[in-house]
């Protein structure tokens, strides 16, 4: 057990919590011990990884770009970014909606059983909350998404969490360093670079406790999963998102090998710790130091492009998400609202969802809230609403799993290709084994 590869240990993490979730789902007082036994241990491993995501982003970030040495080669790597995530995000899409509409998963759902999911669920507070948190958003003005970039305090920015704010500041930073002479910008970017090693030390440290955690998260989601019923009757739904994802990851591995000729097997095999966190928290965000220390340290792209790369597609890089919300918004109309089935429908559809999966969180369940927009954009009737949502809400949190796995896999796939293109993916990553260095921490 001693010797086994972290993703083994973490993968059995997962296999025995959900074991165990469906076990105390049939002992009396089960569920009870779950989420007051199991389930904290799992939110502390994400508090502790969110905990370091503000210091990794801030020093890996600021000491990327002040090693740069070059504010030409920032903005070639921000353009390149910033058009290949939006590239994928469009193809993901594009995906997501060939397959609603071949396959129809809404189609010929039976009035009796919309009525029982809409009984079951429209009452929910996690609807009611959301279309609470969608209509906030909606009422900021056309510009309020780029205003919210920009931090009057940046003290506040942390205590938000807010990972655009913090970008753009530490970017700032990283350009003032390089722009003052070298004397006197060393002593801070010595200070960020030894910042940065220790974080990457902290996320080491976590992820021991890693396998144990997602034992927790997963038993926790399972004993909330009670109405198999209901499952089965959104199979068709819910087989449609996955059938994309996996075709999304497909894609990815095709650009790995296609253009950082680099093996998709071994891609998958170093990036799947991060992967396996991401399904078990659903938060691109918490899982954010883990990808970071994956690509640096075991895809081998330097930090100077992951520092930039990463943290600005866990942010807006959201594949995953979008092809989930085009393949909702579609399945709610084929359910419920037909007649809005049009062909330039589906082309707001494409524009809404990169919007929306831009601007949604890097947080469990952020895309079902931004899929309210999505469904406003095209007109979608306000009373309907609470039920489309309470349609697919069953279902939600399995795919949210699965859509920020692909989140994550896709900010790691671009990472390494804007890493290619600017001569900073090293050949033979240096092969650190996690146990190993744990040896040293002993
Ligand atoms: N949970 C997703 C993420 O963090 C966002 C979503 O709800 O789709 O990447």
């Amino acid at each position: 057990m001693k010797n086994l590869a972290l993703h083994w240990k973490i993968l059995i993490g997962m296999v025995l919590g959900i074991v165990f979730g469906f076990i105390m789902n049939t002992v009396d007082g089960g569920k009870g011990f779950v989420s007051d036994w199991i389930k904290p241990f799992g939110t502390i491993f994400i508090n502790l990884l969110k905990l370091i995501a503000v210091p990794l982003i801030l020093a890996s970030l600021i000491k990327g770009i002040s090693d740069l040495k070059d504010i030409s080669k920032i903005k070639k790597m921000g353009l390149r970014t910033i058009t290949i995530y939006i590239g994928t995000t469009i193809i993901a899409i594009i995906i997501g909606l060939v397959i609603v509409n071949v396959v129809k998963p809404g189609a010929g759902m039976s009035a009796d059983t919309i009525e029982k999911i809409k009984a079951k669920y429209e009452t929910d507070l996690g609807v009611t909350d959301k279309l609470v948190k969608a209509s906030a958003q909606k009422d900021a003005g056309p510009l309020q998404a780029l205003i919210d970039i920009f931090p009057s305090n940046i003290f506040q920015s942390f205590v938000d969490a807010s990972m655009l704010q913090i970008i753009f500041f530490a970017m700032f930073v990283g350009i003032s360093l390089l722009l003052i002479p070298e004397k006197k910008a060393k002593p801070l970017m010595d200070f960020f670079d030894s910042l940065n090693e220790m974080v990457m030390k902290m996320v080491d440290l976590i992820m021991l406790f890693a396998p144990y955690a997602v034992f927790a998260l997963l038993a926790n989601v399972i004993i909330a999963f009670d109405d198999i019923e209901i499952l089965l009757k959104l199979l068709a739904y819910s087989l449609c998102v996955i059938g994309g994802l996996l075709l999304m990851i497909g894609f990815y591995l095709i650009l790995v090998s296609v253009y950082t000729k680099k093996s998709p097997l071994w891609f998958l095999k170093q990036i799947s710790p991060a992967q396996l966190l991401a399904f078990s928290t659903s938060s691109s965000a918490a899982t954010l130091p883990v990808t970071m220390e994956r690509v640096e340290e075991h895809l081998g792209v330097d930090k100077e492009v992951s520092g930039f790369v990463l943290p600005v597609g866990a942010t807006i890089n959201m594949d995953g998400t979008s092809l989930y919300q085009a393949i909702a918004a579609v399945f709610i109309m084929q359910v419920i609202w037909p007649e809005g089935l049009t062909f330039s429908n589906q082309i707001v559809i494409v524009l809404t969802a990169l919007l929306a999966s831009i601007g949604s969180a890097a947080v469990p369940s952020a895309g079902m809230v931004m899929l309210v927009i999505v469904l406003e954009s095209i007109g979608f009737p306000e009373e309907l609403l609470p039920i489309g949502l309470a349609l697919i809400f069953a279902v939600d949190r399995p795919l949210d799993m699965m859509r920020t796995t692909v989140n994550v896999t896709g900010d790691a796939t671009v990472s390494m290709m804007v890493a290619k293109s600017l001569g900073k993916l090293r050949d033979n990553p240096e092969e650190k084994k996690w146990d190993d260095r744990f040896d040293k921490v002993k």
